[in-house]
């Protein structure tokens, strides 16, 4: 039994069409990423399968009970649903405990109920505290707590971190992750952080537009994007063109291995490379066709660096980021050369799209 499933959900807005045609399958006690820029349509799917937004059309079923579709629309409290929105989480003028047991029955407000939900989300003893006497990671465990109180089916969360630093954005990631494991919640995150759906989520699906373009594992998403602007979005790319004859990609780095599925009945490809794919060396020059360039900048982020390079005019003279583990040696101005590693994505290029 699905966890989640959606089939040809759509929703307009007066001038916006805000979901078009909208796909989902979860497993049961998986985490999907909903990731996609501002304005796509994330918050709107959320609501619309919490119960606070009416879809146009399309079946949303949730545990195999069917919530929404041409007959049904069931209200939010009867969807079994936790719902974790973007912003003013918590009901001020209540405690802690009182807002973790806002959505349980009298019995379970008078059980054990709240201290497990505390105890939990690591907060043990502090249900008699009023919601400005904690952080701002503390609120948003709390906010977890009362989603979870009631063991719904599924729990939504809408940018959960987006208020936060970004160091307590990551310990706060980790924690979460590991408590939804521990109680086996299935659950939905909306992100628009590539990093935050790329490390937290079992499945992505990358929304652009109403319209979700692509539903993939992260690695699998991040390494075989369906077009250049979700190759963009998940990650650092540098496009370069090439050749395709016979089926092969002939690129100024010569014959490229391309991932399966990859268009080959066209004449010229973008090809997609991954920073850390490059690999960069001293020139050897014994070596005829070495593709060479001279380094611009780099720019050292502790755990690698970034080095930004202009290609020799022989080769084109294009700018390409190269991501290198650790300090990196290479000066400005110094000629290196590179090589690629690894499967490359290729897609019909645009002038060829076009025509
Ligand atoms: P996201 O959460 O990805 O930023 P939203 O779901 O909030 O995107 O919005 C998607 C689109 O629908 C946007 O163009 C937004 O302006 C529009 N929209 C959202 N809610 C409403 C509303 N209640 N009335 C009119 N337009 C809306
Ligand atoms: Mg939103």
């Amino acid at each position: 039994m699905k966890a989640l499933q959606i089939r040809h959900l759509s929703k307009s807005f007066t001038s916006v069409h805000a979901l078009k045609d909208i796909q989902l399958d979860l497993e049961e006690g998986q985490m999907l990423a909903v990731l996609g820029p501002s304005g796509c349509g994330k918050t709107t799917l959320l609501r619309s399968i919490a119960g606070f937004e009416t879809a146009d059309s399309g079946t949303i079923e949730v545990g195999g009970h069917i919530v929404f579709d041409k007959q049904t629309n069931l209200k939010p409290e009867k969807r079994r649903i936790g719902y974790v929105p973007q912003e003013g989480v918590l009901f001020p003028h209540l405690s802690v405990a009182k807002n973790i047991g806002f959505g349980l029955s009298r019995k379970d407000r008078n059980s054990s109920r709240i201290d497990e939900m505390l105890e939990l989300v690591g907060m043990k003893g502090l249900g008699s505290r009023m919601p400005h006497e904690l952080s701002g990671g503390q609120q948003q465990r709390i906010a977890l707590a009362r989603a979870l109180a009631p063991s719904p089916s599924l729990v939504l969360f809408d940018e959960p971190f987006s208020a936060l630093d970004a160091g307590l954005r990551a310990d706060l990631r980790e924690d979460i992750k590991s408590m939804l494991k521990k109680v086996g919640a299935t659950s939905i995150l909306v992100t628009h952080d590539q990093e935050e759906a790329l490390s937290m989520a079992d499945v992505v699906a990358v929304m652009r537009n109403g319209s979700c373009v692509q539903t993939a594992d992260p690695i699998s998403l991040y390494k075989y994007p369906t077009d250049i602007k979700v190759a963009k979005f998940v990650g650092d790319a540098t496009i370069i063109k090439a050749q395709v004859l016979n089926g092969n990609i002939k690129s100024l780095f010569g014959n490229l291995p391309v991932a399966s599925g990859c268009p080959k009945d066209c004449e010229l490809a973008s090809v997609m490379i991954r920073p850390e794919q490059f690999i960069i060396g001293k020139p050897d020059l014994h070596l005829p066709g070495q593709v060479g360039g001279k380094v611009l900048k780099t720019f050292f982020y502790g755990h690698d660096a970034m080095v930004y390079l202009k290609l020799d005019d022989s080769f084109g003279g294009d700018e390409i980021q190269i991501r290198v583990m650790g300090t990196p040696v290479f000066e400005p101005d110094e000629y290196v050369s590179i090589q690629i590693d690894g499967e490359v994505m290729a897609y019909v290029h645009e002038d060829e799209a076009l025509a």
